[in-house]
This record gives structure tokens, sequence and C-alpha cells, in this order.
């Protein structure tokens, strides 16, 4: 009988949306258990996970495991960088997965701009005083450990999961399309909010494989929870935004008020 395929998965901080998300894609991981063993490693979601018996939860690691891929939801609080150097230790592979893992989300997007004088001042202040400050020493499992794969997304996309499992267990190499939020916009057939409306959206320079979600669904601009595409071309997007009449100051607004 052929080994089973092992995949971890560990929650860190976490709204709770790709674990949901996740859970959404039961059948298909159901599907998947003939051939793969699937082990809950951690969770902070308040989830009734007894629901799910063919999921294992088992949250100590021990010494003999080793697992071929661990997917890591959420973001790294101060003190639970060990927990990701131990996970990292214990598997041929690391996939981030969601924004919050790639990117630490909004407490470390927002203080990104500060100089080192800035962090020191809020170190001097917050550090080991109020708990809640903690939040703002966030990280992306990204800044501590190699991933070999980052799964971009808030939440992340279903079926774009599945695609990229189901082609790490068949061996092959999991690609994400390199192409904007505004190419499935396109294929949608969505009226383009930007160009009739003027409305700031970031789809142009954002990395597709959400099924431009929030202008298909939502008719509400894309706000670039997949990330900075590799190649986007930021002068080309930016003269966009001044040829409808922007201000630096607005597309900053929008930014931060996503
Ligand atoms: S609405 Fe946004 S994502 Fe859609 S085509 Fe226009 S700029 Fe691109
Ligand atoms: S449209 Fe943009 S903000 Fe909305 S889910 Fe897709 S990448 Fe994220």
């Amino acid at each position: 009988m052929s080994r089973k395929f092992k995949i971890g998965i560990q929650e860190f901080e976490s709204c709770g949306k790709d674990i949901i998300n996740l859970l959404n894609l039961r059948p298909e991981m159901e599907k998947l258990l003939k051939n793969v063993e699937i082990t809950l490693l951690g969770y902070t979601s308040n989830i009734d996970w007894s629901r799910y018996p063919s999921i294992k939860i088992r949250e100590e690691i021990s010494e003999t495991d080793k697992f071929d891929v661990i997917l890591c939801i959420g973001s790294i609080l101060p003190g639970q960088e060990k927990r990701i150097h131990d996970l990292r230790n214990k598997t041929i592979q690391i996939v981030a997965v969601g924004a919050c893992s790639l990117y630490g989300v909004r407490p470390s997007i927002s203080t990104s701009g500060f100089t080192n004088e800035e962090w020191d001042e809020v170190e001097k202040v917050t550090k080991n005083k109020v708990p809640e400050y903690q939040d703002l020493f966030r990280k992306s499992v990204c800044e501590i450990v190699k991933t070999e794969y980052r799964i971009p997304g808030c939440p992340i996309d279903e079926y774009s999961f599945m695609k990229f499992i189901y082609d790490l267990i068949e061996g092959k190499l999991p690609r994400l399309e390199v192409a904007p939020v505004c190419w499935e916009c396109k294929l949608k057939g969505n009226e383009c909010i930007f160009m009739t409306k003027g409305i700031v959206c970031l789809g142009p320079i954002t990395q597709s494989g959400c099924g431009a979600r929030c202008p298909t669904l939502e008719n509400k601009p894309c706000s670039g929870c997949g990330g900075l595409l590799i190649d986007a071309n930021l002068k080309e997007w930016y003269q966009m935004v001044l040829k409808y009449g922007k201000t630096i100051e607005e597309v900053n607004k929008f930014f931060v008020s996503r």
C-alpha cells in the first residue's frame, strides 16, 4: 500500500475565515483522505471540530513526526515564533495560507513604515506592559521561516486552494497564474468600476486567484488582499489614479481604510 501523504494544519492568530474555507472543502478533502492524512496541529478559531471526525486533532508534535506539508494560517504573535520554527523542522514544505500568514496583515502592515527610532519608542511604551499592544508586533509566517508556497487571499479562494493541493499531491509543481485580478474580472464580464466610475481599484496591480470576488460579488473595488502582482505596473496604475482626479492623499486613505 502506498504511503499516505501527510498534511498538517496550524492556525495561528486568525479571524477564522481561512479555516472555515478549508472546512467548506470538506467533501473534497474527504475524497483526498483516501490517500492523505490531515492532522490539525493547532487552532485559535472557535470551531466544533468534532463535526469533522476524519480530521485528526493533535497539538503535540513528537520526535518522529514528519509531514509532507504543513499549511500555516494566520499571523504570529510574540512568543509564537518557537512553534513555527518547530513546525519548520517537522515538514518538507510549509505553505503560508491567506493574507495574514503572507503579510501579517493590518497591525504589521500599518506599522511597516515605522523607522527604527519609532519602533524603539513603541517598544519602550508597550512591550510587556499592556498585552493588547502585543498585537502591534505581529509577524507573517513568511517573515519568520522559509515557505515553499504562498496562497494569497482574505480569505483564500477555495477552488484555487484545492487545485494547489491536488497538484501538490500528484507531484506536479503547483503554480499560480501570474495575472492581475482584472483578468478574472474581465472573464466574469464585470463592468470596470475604475474605468467607468473612477473608483480606485487595486485590481490592476493585485495577484489574481480569488475570481475577482469583490467586484463580482459585492460590486466593490479590489483592496489588494491577493498581494502585489510580481510584475505590477505601479507607475501605470498610479497614472490611472491621477487621470481620475484622485490625489495621493485619497489613495493613501483608500489603503488604510480598507
Ligand atoms: S473593477 Fe477593478 S478588478 Fe475589475 S477590471 Fe476594473 S480595475 Fe480591474
Ligand atoms: S478582489 Fe481583491 S480584495 Fe477582493 S478578494 Fe480578490 S484580491 Fe482580495
